[in-house]
């Protein structure tokens, strides 16, 4: 090989260098002879041999060569050419101390004894073995007897350099400066008190580098080990071992990895690794102490439910986990945040947002210390429970709960008195008023509810322990005007200290508390501060309790004005009666229509906008009988059929009748079994078209009850202007019923009214 040549030239050019550091002493010999004293003598030690020069100028014919040793002095050899001026002695010992000297002869003649040269002999340190070790290579090379030191000589064919000076005692030494792929001739040379032994040199093994190992860690059934690549390395070999064993290969790798996976690990163990590169046939040292693997495995089956108000997140448990950690990402934060650590395997999450969807992982920590990895995680929307409000209605618990954006549906649970599981009682779509009135109720039971809401096929968060209430009716509560004002009648609440009483306008659609009553034993309360002209809503609230009831509504009419009662016989009629509701409504009043049952159903629209404008809806026979002239079942038909028919299409019967033509007696008031009504203001619209206005403004007054007609299309015009100007006159348009109530009349079945003053 080329490099092995050059590295001979320079082994060659070095020691002859070396040779020339020789030692010349001898002692002055005077003798004179024919033939002159050998000069400057010199010896070296070569490889098992002392070489002894000199020099001579008298042609001598040989020469003798003595060497002295401790005391003893004695011809080691002799040369028997005088052009010959070297002598090579063999028989050295290493670590002996020898002085030569040199005779020349001639013929007879002999001379003195050269002066002497000092040597001490020292064996060539033969390099025994290289070991390619992590980090270096280590040259190894037998002991030299007498040697006080060595010198480690290296030469990588461009530059040889001495590369370390050890005292005797080491014969090893580990040269770190070599370079990866890379051989080199190495030397070794014995030295004492300046003398040097002969030297021998020795090419390498390549040098291959062990890889600096990186990292471990664990992965989902295996252990990724890593460590930091050597330049041009052809493979790694990959070592393990666990428990003490000896070191096992795993596995040889191409040179391009820096990173492996051992699949073959269980969990709990610790696995110590360490890696060789390769190249060719040369493999390099390695990290004897290697780098631990703690495998632990990845927590796996990780569920989350929503689960009072937080994301409970929950595991298969890792045999002898002694912690997990559990991490979490969402939409804002992309990367994993740590948000603690539980020893069971369950967490939960409290800080979480409604409707924010959130991703868990888990990591456990092994009893060996070891950390593993996680799975890519579960992914679950946040479903807060929505907050549940219970009250006690006339007929049921009314269920009501702040509604929530992300519901498709609520599912409302209920526990009864004793009951260990929830029963689901109702599920409600989200887009639904979030109200339920539960009426399988009884007094003095108590029931127990909770509610979650739902979006798809995800279960928000219901409160476990639930909101409970004990049963009892709350009390129903009617309104009626009286001269002092709305008076509100309500039956006694069977719990609770007092009541409050709530009011609602139609034109500020907020319940405000306007009224306390203690004690529950007043059931009564007139609001002399009702708002006049528009509809008031009332309920009232049993103090002390849940218990609220229905409310009940009125409209305003101030006591302190005057107020009269149109009225309408023989209707509906569409053409009229429509004529007659639009200037009703223009002018925010109200009339009372007596109907004819069979017309009903014919002309249902008028009956609904009759009752949709607060107007009162009476009864006026199903055939237009004359009631005098019929039998006590025709009565009772006639009366019960239209009221029917009524009901059906408003939901409430007529409370008061008309007679047709007005025809009462005895016998009619006693069968007809409501109150009957007649009028104080006769406007004979019916064949006197002309004079219906006229008559009204002569005759009406606070009190008034005026008789038209619904059918002819003059009453219509009439009606029409006697509406602005009784309003113009300071009149509030009202029902029958809401006139006598105001005017403090409250009629009763049978009897007969025509008036309200
Ligand atoms: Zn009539």
């Amino acid at each position: 090989m080329k490099k092995n040549f050059k590295y001979a030239i320079f082994i060659l050019v070095t020691f002859v260098t070396m040779m020339c550091a020789v030692v010349t002493v001898g002692a002055f010999n005077k003798n004179k002879t024919s033939v002159s004293v050998p000069e400057n003598v010199k010896t070296v030690n070569l490889n098992g041999s002392v070489m002894v020069t000199w020099e001579n100028s008298s042609n001598a014919d040989g020469y003798v060569v003595y060497r002295q040793e401790k005391n003893v002095k004695k011809v080691v050899g002799k040369v028997t050419n005088g052009n010959r001026k070297i002598y090579i002695d063999k028989s050295v010992v290493s670590g002996g101390k020898y002085n030569y000297t040199v005779s020349a002869y001639k013929k007879n003649a002999q001379s003195v004894e050269s002066k002497y040269s000092r040597n001490i002999y020292l064996s060539v340190p033969k390099i025994t073995s290289f070991t390619v070790a992590r980090g270096g290579m280590v040259i190894n090379w037998d002991e030299v007897k007498g040697a006080e030191s060595y010198t480690v000589y290296r030469s990588n064919g461009r530059k040889n350099e001495v590369i370390a000076n050890l005292n005797a005692g080491n014969c090893t030494y580990k040269d770190t400066g070599v370079l990866q792929g890379e051989k080199y001739r190495y030397a070794v040379v014995a030295n004492n008190t300046g003398y040097k032994s002969g030297y021998q040199c020795k090419t390498s093994p390549v040098y291959v580098a062990a890889p600096k190992l990186k990292s471990t860690v664990n992965g989902n059934g295996y252990i990724s080990v890593s460590w930091y690549p050597v330049f041009k390395a052809d493979k790694y070999k990959v070592y393990r071992k666990v428990d003490n064993s000896q070191w096992s290969c795993i596995g040889t790798f191409s040179g391009e990895n820096t990173t492996i996976q051992d699949k073959n690990v269980v969990n709990g163990k610790v696995y110590t690794y360490t890696v060789r590169t390769v190249d060719g046939n040369n493999f390099s040292g390695f990290d004897g102490n290697g780098i631990d693997g703690k495998y632990v495995d990845v927590p796996k089956n990780i569920k989350v439910y929503n689960s009072n108000n937080c994301l409970s997140v929950n595991w298969a448990s890792v045999e002898n986990a002694t912690k997990y950690a559990v991490y979490r990402k969402d939409n804002k934060n992309a990367n994993w945040k740590y948000l603690g650590e539980t020893t069971t395997t369950t967490f939960a999450d409290k800080n979480v947002q409604n409707g924010e969807e959130y991703t868990y992982t888990v990591r456990a920590r092994g009893e060996n210390g070891g950390f593993s990895w996680f799975l890519a995680g579960t992914k679950l929307m946040a479903l807060k429970a929505p907050a549940l409000t219970l009250n006690c209605t006339p007929d049921s618990v009314m269920l009501s709960w702040s509604e929530m954006e992300t519901a498709t549906e609520y599912y409302l649970y209920r526990k009864a008195e004793g009951a260990k599981n929830w029963t689901c009682i109702r599920i409600i779509k989200g887009t639904d008023t979030p109200y339920f009135a539960d009426k399988n109720v009884s007094a003095g039971k108590t029931y127990t509810y909770t509610i979650k809401q739902v979006r798809g096929n995800v279960s928000g968060s219901y409160n476990a322990k639930g909101y409970a209430t004990k049963y009892y009716a709350a009390p129903t509560v009617d309104s009626k005007l009286s001269p002092n004002g709305i008076l509100l009648i309500w039956n006694k609440a069977p719990v609770g200290t007092g009541y409050e009483i709530d009011r609602m306008t139609e034109s500020n659609k907020k319940w405000i508390k306007f009224a306390t009553v203690n004690g529950i034993s007043t059931v009564k309360y007139t609001d002399s501060k009702a708002t006049y002209g528009e509809m008031n809503y009332y309920r009232i609230r049993v103090t002390g309790s849940n218990l609220v009831s229905y409310s009940t509504s009125v409209y305003g009419i101030d006591p302190n004005k005057p107020a009269v009662a149109l009225t309408y016989d023989d209707g509906p009629y569409t053409p009229v009666t429509n004529r007659i509701l639009d200037v009703l409504e223009k002018y925010d009043s109200r009339a009372t229509f007596f109907v004819v049952g069979s017309r009903v159903n014919t002309y249902a629209d008028c009956i609904k906008r009759e009752a949709a404008l607060g107007c009162e809806i009476a009864n006026h026979t199903y055939n237009h009988k004359i009631l005098t002239s019929a039998n006590n079942d025709v009565i009772r038909s006639e009366i019960q059929r239209t009221n029917d028919a009524v009901k059906k299409i408003t939901g409430k019967a007529p409370t008061i009748v008309r007679a047709p033509g007005g025809s009462v007696n005895a016998r009619v008031k006693s069968v007809v079994g409501y109150p009957l009504v007649n009028w104080s203001v006769d406007t004979l619209d019916w064949k006197n078209s002309g004079g219906v206005v006229s008559i009204v403004k002569n005759n009406v007054r606070d009190g008034s009850i005026v008789l038209m007609h619904d059918l002819y299309g003059s009453t219509a015009s009439a009606t029409e202007v006697l509406v602005p100007w009784l309003v113009s006159e300071g009149y509030q348009l009202v029902t029958v019923t809401e006139l006598m109530e105001l005017k403090g009349i409250y009629m009763e079945a049978g009897e007969f009214y025509t008036q309200a003053y």
